[in-house]
């Protein structure tokens, strides 16, 4: 009998399987594909990684030690994946990303400051904002590599001895008093404890529940910036997050390489991870550009490619990574809102410690079964 079974892994599973093995625990881990890859939640080249962080401050301390262990993985892997870019939340003064941002940068004290439309322009001058936005500035902000983390995440865990079975769907599981037995197409396993990390599948291994998440297609796009590529370089392009035409919000990274690649935040089709439509109309490649005609206009150059992504949201757009309410042995660690991988190795460091009965150290009390 396996200590563990994941099922699942992608950004959070494989965080998991990483950090229960370093920690010297028996883990078979199963993937439907062969992660990393392009069907859940967790490509397209860059991913943004922000302290002040604007959706609530208690994510703030759960940041801050994702930022300590993406470094650890770093120097364990060899592999590099976080790039230090410094971030922007621009908007109206007291919208929510902006008035957000700026609370937890002041609770937590961070460093930061408070940028007008006119600084914002002389500092980087690939921005254009509207004249009555702001931004906040802070400097640690920066971009993750998905695919680079996941695999590394994955090369740690299996180097600790961990089982991971890909290509393998788990069609279900069942809970025993001392163990959780988990049946794919290839055979029966058991373990002591089951982390469900399934992202926008999760409600699949989850029948006959009445759960509230919503599953979201989400468009990220690349563009060829227009002549000087030099204003998107990663010196002196940030990470930048806009909220505007009052709830609309929109993403945008420097060129790491392959275009300034560019995305909406949220406002896609509800749709159901084995149904999602793959492909882009030109509909959608011009809605992203005409926001960028007015806020990065630079980067209104040739479309170079787009791709599809999956949101899990819940309704209040925080986590749900908490156990079972059936079962204590079941771990539940997916739906992540759209804003969930910076934290994918604090959330292994949580499911690691709530399955192995260890206290944790940060407030779970927004991510709870609600
Ligand atoms: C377009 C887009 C942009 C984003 N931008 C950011 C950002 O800038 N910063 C940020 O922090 N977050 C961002 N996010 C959110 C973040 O990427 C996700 O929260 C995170 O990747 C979710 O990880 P996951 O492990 O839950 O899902 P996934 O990585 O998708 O993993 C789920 C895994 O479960 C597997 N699986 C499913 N069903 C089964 C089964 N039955 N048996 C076995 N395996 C199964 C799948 O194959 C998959 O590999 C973004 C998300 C998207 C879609």
């Amino acid at each position: 009998m396996h200590d563990v079974a994941i099922v699942g892994l992608g950004a959070m599973g494989s965080a998991a399987a990483f950090e229960l093995s370093r920690r010297g625990a028996d883990v078979i881990g199963f993937d439907r594909f062969t992660p990393p890859h392009t069907f859940g939640s967790s490509h397209g080249d860059t991913r943004i990684i922000r302290e002040a962080y604007f959706e609530h401050p208690v994510y703030v301390p759960m940041v801050q030690r994702a930022f300590e262990l993406w470094r650890d993985l770093e120097r364990v892997s060899g592999s590099a994946l976080l790039r230090q870019t410094g971030g922007l939340m621009i908007g109206a003064p007291g919208c929510a990303l902006v008035a957000g941002a700026l609370h937890s940068a002041r609770m937590h004290g961070l460093a930061h400051s408070v940028l007008s439309a006119g600084d914002i322009r002389a500092r980087f001058p690939a921005l254009n904002p509207s004249p009555d936005m702001v931004a906040v500035w802070e400097p640690r902000a920066g971009v993750l590599s998905p695919e680079a983390c996941v695999a590394a995440q994955l090369e740690q865990a299996r180097r600790g001895g961990a089982t991971l079975r890909f290509a393998e769907p788990v069609s279900h599981w069942q809970a025993e008093h001392d163990h959780v037995s988990v049946t794919t197409g290839l055979g029966r396993f058991r373990a002591r404890r089951l982390i469900i990390s399934a992202g926008a599948w999760v409600g699949t291994l989850l029948p006959g529940m009445r759960l509230p998440f919503r599953i979201e297609r989400q468009v990220l796009h690349w563009f060829e910036p227009v002549g000087d590529v030099d204003p998107f370089k990663p010196e002196r392009c940030p990470i930048h997050l806009w909220q505007f035409d009052g709830e609309r919000f929109f993403y945008g990274f420097p060129d790491m390489g392959a275009g300034v690649k560019a995305a909406f935040h949220h406002g896609g089709d509800v749709i159901t991870a084995a149904d999602v439509r793959r492909d882009v109309t030109i509909d959608e490649v011009q809605a992203l550009r005409a926001a960028m005609r007015r806020f990065v206009p630079a980067a209104d150059g040739r479309h170079l490619t787009s791709t599809v992504c999956l949101y899990t949201n819940t309704p209040d757009e925080h986590f749900w990574v908490d156990r079972h309410p059936g079962h204590a042995n079941v771990l539940v660690a997916s739906p992540c809102s759209g804003h969930g991988f910076k934290f994918a190795p604090v959330i292994g460091e949580i499911l690691a410690d709530l399955v192995q009965d260890q206290p944790v150290r940060f407030d779970l009390g927004l991510f709870r079964w609600r």
